[in-house]
């Protein structure tokens, strides 16, 4: 109760329920499938739900417990639940809120597996979906038909860091009982707080900054209602995509430096793009705090900082994508954003290699676009690294 009045900062390190049965000062990694009952009447309570023990770690796990209360806690939300990955809390999402014949609309640039196990596989139990540039809340509203059940957005946009206009999401949407989806993996909450702003679900690849260390696959789901938490958590149990104890130890250690991180890269992404912008083999940069960014008033509002996610275009397209790829040598080439470490991918031959020509044309996924995700090492030597490669293109 008292966390609830520190900053997001304090409450990053000291937020989260457990209880401290011996003055741990961190969260102990409970490493057990199941749980003993005192007696026959105790188990019989506890799963009857009259009283609130452990059962079984596919259920509830203090350590995940922990983890799930901190996450809720620092995006405004009521109700976590932890996920084996960031694709096991969308498939949760979209198992527990769709049925056959219903319909969602979603940003087009999301994620790629997102919107490929979507297009592919729900598809097949009679889901409907279509794909939009949600930072058009026109298109938005001209998608929306009557057995719309969701609206599922990401903000910014993977890769194209198009801003979606939250608030304005929510009203649409809210307006014809549909319910309003934000995966907020590039921002976390350090940033950006959706449930603040209406949202009714929150999902995160923690994997990304919440963890931040490329250490661990993870994910969360946040509800601003106890009876959505409840409904997803059902969902989530029966599917059987929980999270592992130790798994969450890791997240928890990693969150207590969300802060400091986001900080000092948002403050190298900065220099970054501003370096990106002035050099004369690079066509465009898309990047929040840049004032040639079509949203960046948006930005402004909705975020409490820019971010350390960067996109730009190189002139000399998939070739030129390539080349720069092999010749960096203090940013990783890997797939994957929000580490510590630096790390650059090309969509186009990678992560959205998998999506239809015209599919990405309508993403804005062009051939010689970059995306990069800062880390906190010297912003100098980020740029010099970037400097001696792009010679090469
Ligand atoms: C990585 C990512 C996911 C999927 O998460 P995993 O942890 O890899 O399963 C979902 N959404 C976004 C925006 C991501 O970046």
């Amino acid at each position: 109760m008292k966390n609830k009045k520190l900053g997001i900062n304090s409450r990053m390190i000291h937020s989260g329920e457990f209880e401290n049965a011996i003055g741990s000062a961190t969260v102990p990694i409970y490493q057990t499938s199941t749980f003993i009952f005192d007696n026959a009447e105790h188990g019989a309570r506890c799963f009857s739900g009259e009283e609130a023990g452990y059962i079984y770690t596919r259920i509830a796990n203090p350590t995940i417990h922990a983890l799930e209360t901190l996450v809720a806690d620092l995006e405004s939300g009521v109700k976590g639940i932890a996920t084996s990955s960031g694709m096991a809390a969308v498939n949760t999402v979209y198992m527990a809120l769709l049925s056959k014949g219903d319909h969602m609309v979603s940003s087009a640039a999301v994620y790629g597996p997102s919107r490929v196990v979507m297009e592919q596989h729900w598809s097949r139990f009679g889901v409907e979906s279509s794909f939009v540039d949600t930072s058009n809340i026109e298109e938005i509203k001209n998608a929306i038909r009557p057995n719309t059940k969701v609206l599922y957005i990401e903000t910014p946009a993977n890769p194209t860091m198009d801003i979606t206009d939250l608030k304005a999401c929510v009203e649409v949407a809210h307006a014809k009982g549909i319910i309003v989806v934000v995966d907020n993996t590039f921002c976390s909450p350090y940033l950006q707080r959706p449930i603040e702003l209406g949202v009714d679900v929150v999902l995160h690849s923690m994997t990304k900054f919440l963890n931040g260390h490329a250490d661990i696959v993870a994910g969360m789901i946040v509800t601003k209602e106890l009876d959505m938490g409840a409904k997803l958590r059902s969902m989530m149990v029966t599917m059987g995509c929980n999270m592992d104890p130790h798994q969450a130890y890791m997240v928890i250690r990693g969150i207590k430096t969300l802060g400091i991180r986001i900080e000092r890269a948002q403050e190298s992404a900065m220099k970054i793009a501003r370096f990106l912008e002035d050099h004369p083999k690079v066509d465009w940069v898309r990047y929040p705090g840049l004032e040639s960014h079509p949203q960046h008033g948006l930005a402004k509002t909705q975020m409490d900082g820019f971010g350390s996610m960067i996109s730009f275009g190189l002139k000399g397209g998939f070739e030129a994508g390539k080349v720069l790829m092999n010749n960096i040598e203090v940013c990783i080439l890997a797939v994957s954003l929000g580490g510590v470490e630096t790390l650059i991918q090309h969509p186009a031959s990678m992560t959205h290699s998998k999506v239809s020509a015209e599919a990405k044309a309508k993403a804005g996924i062009t051939d010689g676009l970059v995306r990069f995700s800062v880390g906190i090492e010297d912003a100098e030597d980020l740029i010099n690294d970037l400097a001696q490669a792009l010679d090469k293109v």
